[in-house]
């Protein structure tokens, strides 16, 4: 399977050598080349399919013959080794729980995935890859704990000085081995300038620099899989689904986007969004107008210029009617969400963290025009990973799981940088 630029239809590069890119040299998103729908037979007998058949069937057309079938089943085994369960919330309303993994974040999935076809392709080589990466947060752990210990990889995290949550920091500074983290006296937006900035950089070229952004493909096709999940629980009520995906980056509804390509059969998206409402202005009045990032409490959403949306678009050929029919975006404030929380939880006792509060406000609405539908809300974080704001809003006491007492009471390991020149030279070293 060929993938090509979104800035140059002519840049064309393997799956390896996208996963090795991340971006391409042009800049552009990779993106595949040919989408082949799969057979109704899969849709009909999916309810009798193990998760990790269902992935094996989804993703291997975007990996074709550069992993082996054995070694991409134990790929896929060790991506999914944990629970996505469906959870009724109430009459028509399901919310699929993808927080189960090492870190409690959706994104455990692709960073499991991306690090083993990493260590696929360096198997025997002498080859290095240094996997950098900027987090607000939640990335940082998820991508520390999936990279961890795999050969020829090392992985460097930049998370904003006293402004992730004390275990969201722990896991990204505790695990050691290949998995460094240094610690800016600045804003996320200063660490995604540097990491940017690296990969620009030709003095660095030798280090083979990769991002584990959504941005690569590897991080990104995995997440296909869970609509595939939703839709084995809920096709036995055998209604329209409409899936609400709370969305920063955008990787993860895009990710649903390309799952109905492949035949899946979801009737409509919602993109929900905190204020950051880039996108729900632009199905509002065409305009894409990237803004400055707003601080939320749903603050793994903070992005103002979605990186994957220019995926989507490819995948409509630009064309925002056409767009428009499948897909709605709807943005919520802070104050909305707490509520909702709060709504939740007294009425039904599901406790909903906020981005799955605001992934719950966009279904409701859309499902508010849509009474004969039944719709899927993901809930893309545990509530302990946000229980600064969880506890509080809902006056409860929350338990702290096994995943997250495992890192509490470890040595932070970290360097503080401030600059560039820093980053540069600690790379360099
Ligand atoms: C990353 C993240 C999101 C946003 O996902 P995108 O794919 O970037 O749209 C939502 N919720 C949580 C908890 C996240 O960590």
């Amino acid at each position: 399977m060929n993938y090509y630029s979104l800035n140059n239809k002519n840049t064309r590069v393997s799956f390896q050598e996208a996963v090795i890119q991340g971006l391409a040299p042009d800049k552009g998103l990779y993106f595949p080349e040919q989408i082949a729908p799969l057979s109704k037979s899969f849709f009909e007998s999916i309810d009798n399919l193990s998760n990790e058949e269902i992935a094996f069937e989804v993703i291997r057309q975007f990996v074709a013959n550069e992993i082996p079938e054995s070694e991409l089943k134990q790929i896929i085994a060790e991506t999914l080794c944990f629970e996505f369960p469906c959870i009724s919330v109430e009459k028509n309303v399901f919310s699929l729980e993808l927080y189960h993994g090492p870190t409690m974040a959706f994104k455990d999935v692709g960073a499991r995935f991306m690090s083993r076809c990493l260590a696929y392709f360096n198997k025997g080589k002498d080859m290095k890859n240094t996997v950098l990466v900027a987090t607000s947060g939640d990335t940082g752990g998820a991508v520390a704990s999936g990279f961890l210990g795999v050969k020829g990889v090392e992985v460097v995290i930049l998370y904003p000085s006293g402004k992730v949550s004390d275990i969201q920091e722990r896991q990204l500074t505790t695990l050691g081995q290949n998995i460094k983290a240094l610690e800016v006296d600045g804003v996320f937006d200063d660490c995604q300038d540097m990491v940017k900035k690296a990969f620009l950089d030709t003095d660095l070229q030798y280090k083979n620099l990769t991002s584990a952004n959504s941005i690569n493909i590897a991080r990104w096709l995995p997440q296909m899989f869970y609509f595939f999940f939703a839709y084995k629980e809920l096709k036995k009520y055998n209604k329209p689904l409409i899936v609400s995906c709370p969305s920063g980056n955008f990787g993860n509804i895009c990710a649903g986007i390309l799952a109905k390509k492949l035949g899946l059969p979801i009737s409509h998206f919602v993109a929900s969004t905190n204020i950051n409402d880039t996108v729900p202005k632009y199905l509002e009045n065409g305009i894409y107008d990237a803004k400055p990032s707003i601080a939320t409490i749903s603050n793994a959403m903070d992005v103002g210029n979605p990186s994957n949306f220019v995926r989507i678009q490819e995948m409509y050929n630009n064309d925002l009617n056409e767009f428009s029919k499948d897909f709605s975006s709807y943005s919520f404030s802070d104050e909305e969400t707490k509520i909702e929380m709060q709504k939740i939880f007294s009425n039904t006792s599901y406790i909903a963290e906020p981005h799955g509060a605001v992934g719950y406000l966009g279904l409701k609405k859309e499902l508010a025009t849509n009474p004969d539908s039944i719709g899927v809300f993901l809930e893309t974080a545990h509530p302990i990973k946000f229980l600064d704001i969880v506890e509080p809003v809902l006056n409860i006491k929350l338990e702290i799981p096994k995943q997250i007492e495992s890192v509490l009471g470890k040595e932070k390991i970290k360097l503080k940088i401030k600059n560039f020149s820093d980053l540069k030279q600690y790379l360099s070293k």
